[in-house]
């Protein structure tokens, strides 16, 4: 499955690089995995989470590179340690054996032909927990097929709605139609949420949205299209924490924490549209501190 790296074009950046040649495309990975945190974590959204911690796994590097990223350091800086796939492997089992409800692989795009080989030897080795892929939805269509089969759980986000925002912001084309074509394919390879005996999340869809300064309005357009195609289908997560960083000097619009008045009237309008699946944040979200270490701890 390597051989995908040859000429990658594993997500809609179509670098065709060689990475396997060690050449780097727009996520500056070439074919070394490398993981800056593997960890439970309790901040996940509840059915995620549980009482004892999702099992996350931070992927160095990034196919989209939000200006606002809160794991910048990670993404942009590409902190991490270099590890084998054998590595990766035993790094699932272990945070199985913490009692982790699942793994949970955080930003892992860019990585997927070597996160399938380190499952495989994983589940052959006593792997048993679900598996979600929390990715940041800038997704190709044939890298979530070449999924089928080993995801339980996406965990997309969907950031806008207008692709005139995607571009200031993430410096991508065609995110719209991206992220509607391969949550479909989410949604059919998972199909509807199915729970645990205590109601954990082991089947299904969280499509997640993080309201920005300034952009309630697009921010209400992403919440129509996900309640008007597949309310019955998935849980929508909306995300009140967005945290400025440092990296903000060119887009000041975006320098400011989300009011609780913007919050409240995109949550009232998904209550009028009729939103069946919610989750909604309560409480001081909005802080650094909520961003986790990066210290390659676990890896
Ligand atoms: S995974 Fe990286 S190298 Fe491959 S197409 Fe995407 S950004 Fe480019």
């Amino acid at each position: 499955m390597n051989e995908l790296l040859n000429k990658c074009q594993l997500c809609p950046r179509n670098c065709q690089v060689n990475r396997n040649n060690k050449e780097k495309g727009f996520c500056k990975m070439d074919n070394n995995l490398l993981v800056a945190r593997a960890s439970l974590h309790l901040w996940e959204e509840p059915i995620i989470s549980g009482e004892k911690g999702s099992g996350t796994v931070f992927f160095s590097g990034c196919n989209l590179k939000c200006v606002y990223c809160q794991n910048y350091q990670i993404s942009h800086n590409n902190f991490g340690k270099k590890i084998t796939i054998k590595r990766l492997s035993e790094i699932f089992l272990e945070l199985q054996e913490k009692g982790a409800n699942n793994i949970n692989l955080v930003t892992p795009t860019h990585f997927v032909p070597q996160i399938i080989e380190a499952l495989k030897i994983a589940k052959n080795n006593g792997l048993t927990i679900p598996i979600v892929y929390n990715s940041s939805g800038y997704e190709s269509i044939d890298t979530i097929k070449l999924l089928n089969g080993y995801i339980d759980i996406y965990l997309p986000d969907f950031k806008y709605f207008d692709n005139k925002y995607a571009l200031k912001y993430s410096k991508c084309t065609n995110y719209l139609e991206n992220i509607t074509s391969s949550l479909r394919e989410m949604i059919k390879q998972v199909g509807t949420p199915k729970f645990n005996e205590d109601g954990l999340l082991i089947k299904g869809v969280i499509v997640r949205h993080m309201i920005l300064p300034g952009l309630l309005s697009d921010s209400k357009k992403v919440i129509k299209y996900l309640i008007d195609n597949y309310n019955n289908d998935i849980f929508i997560s909306i995300m009140n924490q967005y945290t400025p960083t440092n990296n903000l000097k060119d887009y000041q619009e975006i320098n400011r924490l989300i009011t609780q008045d913007e919050y409240d009237e995109l949550i009232n309008y998904a209550i009028d549209l009729g939103i069946k699946n919610g989750f909604m944040q309560e409480g001081e979200t909005q802080k650094t501190s909520f961003i986790p270490e990066f210290d390659n701890t676990g890896v």
